[in-house]
């Protein structure tokens, strides 16, 4: 089955899991008892649940035979594969940065239209982070948001309410998407990066943001974090060779930075004191210079091979 919305279809199975399955319960009873608020801001990190929240919450809305859990009715199976009418998915465009301003008027004045077939149109932006939604688009969009006609849903996403607009905010009722539990997240990465579970909980116990372990490459990734400590002991014992392997890894891989800090945090607790401090202060410094460069939209090479660089400095004339 091909689905037509912006995400991978493994996103959208993480309905099934524990919490998502909670949280939707809950919707669906507000729902029924016309209670449900017309905006609701889903909050989780991508691939998370959110994304499977909102796609059988807008299957519940819009289904005509009770909208139970797992309902595989025509409508609700249109629904997941991003082809009913009356759901919207507002996303950023191909070959653009932002949602634009046009977008947004398509919506607000799409909402006004009547539902097709179901008694609820439902509008799912896919992420109200500041971008892709800038300040222009979002007040377009406010005062839609603060009365939507009552056949509207909305369900917007995000991952973190600090880079949501404080306008947006205000307007919406927060939902958190409980994270998946150890079990869940492990067979997760297990089908995801076609891992062994033994690997999976490897790679799980050296990245603890689940985010981040399923970004991380599919291929190499166990891998690479034992590849990281090798490479990372190495270079703090002045090995320039393994400083630069190091740097053209975070090159390759964004996730490389947060994995390095990862990885140095694990050799730390199994080093002997001098060299414990030595990684854990190596840790810091990445972990410092990788805020700044993410503030400064700094190449990731810069960031793990400076601070490198600069502590074998600091280790040879100490
Ligand atoms: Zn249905």
């Amino acid at each position: 089955v091909t689905s037509l919305l912006p995400w991978p279809p493994s996103y959208l199975d993480s309905w099934k899991w524990a919490g998502a399955r909670q949280l939707l319960q809950r919707c669906r009873q507000l729902h029924v008892g016309r209670a449900l608020p017309s905006t609701l801001l889903l909050l989780g990190e991508p691939g998370l649940g959110r994304e499977a929240v909102a796609v059988e919450l807008a299957c519940s809305l819009t289904c005509r035979e009770g909208g139970a859990e797992g309902c595989t009715c025509t409508s609700c199976q249109r629904v997941r594969r991003g082809i009913h009418p009356d759901l919207a998915v507002l996303d950023v465009q191909p070959g653009k940065s932002d949602i634009v301003i046009e977008q947004v008027h398509q919506v607000v004045e799409d909402i006004l239209q009547r539902p097709y077939e179901a008694e609820q149109r439902v509008f799912l932006v896919a992420s109200v982070h500041t971008p892709p939604l800038n300040a222009h688009a979002a007040s377009a969009l406010l005062k839609t948001l603060e009365e939507p006609p009552s056949h509207v849903t909305f369900l917007l996403l995000a991952a973190n309410p600090s880079r949501v607009l404080p306008t947006i905010l205000s307007r919406s009722v927060q939902l958190h998407v409980p994270p998946p539990q150890h079990g869940e997240l492990c067979d997760l990465l297990c089908r995801h990066h076609q891992l062994a579970e033994e690997q999976a909980e490897e790679l799980l116990a050296a990245v603890k943001d689940a985010s981040l372990a399923l970004q991380a490459d599919p291929e190499s990734a166990p891998s690479t974090v034992a590849t990281l400590e090798t490479l990372l002991g190495d270079a703090l014992n002045g090995d320039v060779l393994a400083l630069l392997r190091l740097a053209s890894q975070s090159k390759r891989d964004p996730a490389t930075a947060a994995m390095t800090t990862a990885s140095l945090l694990s050799l730390a607790s199994s080093s002997d004191a001098r060299d414990a401090e030595r990684f854990l202060d190596a840790a810091a410094a990445l972990i410092t210079s990788e805020r700044r460069r993410s503030a400064l939209h700094l190449d990731p090479e810069s960031t793990v091979a400076g601070t490198l660089a600069r502590l074998l400095r600091q280790a040879a004339s100490g």
